[in-house]
């Protein structure tokens, strides 16, 4: 084995979390290698495609112009990004991160900053209709539901977002949720009720999507029937869940796999920290995940 390589500072993810964190690594004069499984930095910026206006201090067309921006700061400081870095294990006494090309890391703290992937439902074809009538943003594909009835999954603020947007260009829109009673919050339910081309269907969720080719209709069930619908386009967004296999077995996480952590970002095992959305069902904002970044690394300098 090749001898493994040193850092102060290892962090996990390269979303804003992770950036914010490298950057005040830093400040602090820590050495800090950042680690990103993807191809290119920026974590969920990279599927956000809605204007971003509730971060202090700039706004920007998509998620992919606010990472631009961070990444050239992070980058002028000349920090160390390595894409195609998947972090395969952490491990303890001594603290070691091995990725999945068999390279080692040992480094003096860990910062685990691998945010939340999407929900989707275990349905048979779902693979098969993706492209062919799966949306995966409203923002971004609403030419596709010209003309068409669509259907949003979900009762939560994404669900609604995506259900006003797509009604911009769809015929009509379904918004199924399986309960009665919303999570969305009213601004966004109001506003849904108020727009005569969605009908809201509840206490339903989809059984199976159909179609030659591409998707045709999509089979509801509820209260123990079914009910099939013509719909061209399809969207779910039914929440997320943490990335937070890598440590679940070495510190606290939540019910839901969300990492436990203390107001320093602190988990419960020491040397590894968490910072943004993998630690933060509260408030996934990329204001948080900002503030958990610099919170962490001035966490790890005190340590150390
Ligand atoms: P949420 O967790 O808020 O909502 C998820 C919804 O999906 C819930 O209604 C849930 O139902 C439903 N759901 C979960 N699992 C399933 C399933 N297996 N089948 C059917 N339905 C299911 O997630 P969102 O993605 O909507 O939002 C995530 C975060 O992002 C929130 O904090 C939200 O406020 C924020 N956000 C903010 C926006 C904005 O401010 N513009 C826009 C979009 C998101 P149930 O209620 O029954 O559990």
């Amino acid at each position: 084995m090749n001898d493994p390589l040193r850092t102060d500072v290892a962090i996990v993810g390269a979303g804003p979390a992770g950036l914010s964190a490298a950057l005040w690594c830093d400040e602090l004069g820590l050495d800090a290698l950042v680690l990103e499984a993807g191809r290119e930095p920026g974590g969920q910026l990279l599927w956000t495609y809605n204007s971003i206006e509730n971060y202090l201090g700039f706004e920007a067309a998509d998620g992919r112009e606010a990472r631009d921006r961070f990444v050239d700061q992070i980058r002028r400081r000349g920090l160390n990004i390595r894409p195609e870095s998947v972090a395969a294990s952490v491990a303890l006494r001594p603290l070691r991160v091995g990725l999945s090309k068999g390279e080692t890391i040992e480094p003096r703290a860990v910062i685990i900053a691998t945010g939340v992937r999407r929900n989707e439902p275990d349905l048979e074809n779902l693979e098969h209709f993706r492209g062919r009538g799966i949306l995966e943003s409203g923002k971004r594909d609403k030419d596709l539901a010209i003309g068409k009835t669509v259907m949003v999954v979900g009762g939560g603020d994404a669900a609604f977002e995506n259900a006003l947007i797509l009604a911009g260009t769809a015929d009509k829109v379904f918004l199924v949720h399986r309960r009665e009673t919303f999570r969305a919050r009213q601004e966004f339910t109001d506003a849904v009720r108020d727009n005569s081309k969605i009908e809201i269907i509840t206490n339903s969720e989809v059984a199976r999507l159909e179609g030659d080719g591409g998707l045709e209709s999509v089979t509801l069930t509820g209260d123990g029937q079914e009910r099939g619908l013509s719909v061209g386009a399809l969207i779910f967004r039914i929440g997320v869940r943490p990335n937070s296999e890598l440590v679940q077995h070495l510190v606290a996480t939540d019910s839901r796999g969300y990492i436990r952590i203390d107001s320093s970002c602190r988990t419960d095992q020491e040397g590894i920290y968490a910072v943004g959305d993998v630690a933060n069902p509260v408030s996934p904002t990329i204001s948080s995940a900002s503030g958990m970044g610099a919170t962490a690394a001035k966490a790890v300098f005190s340590w150390l």
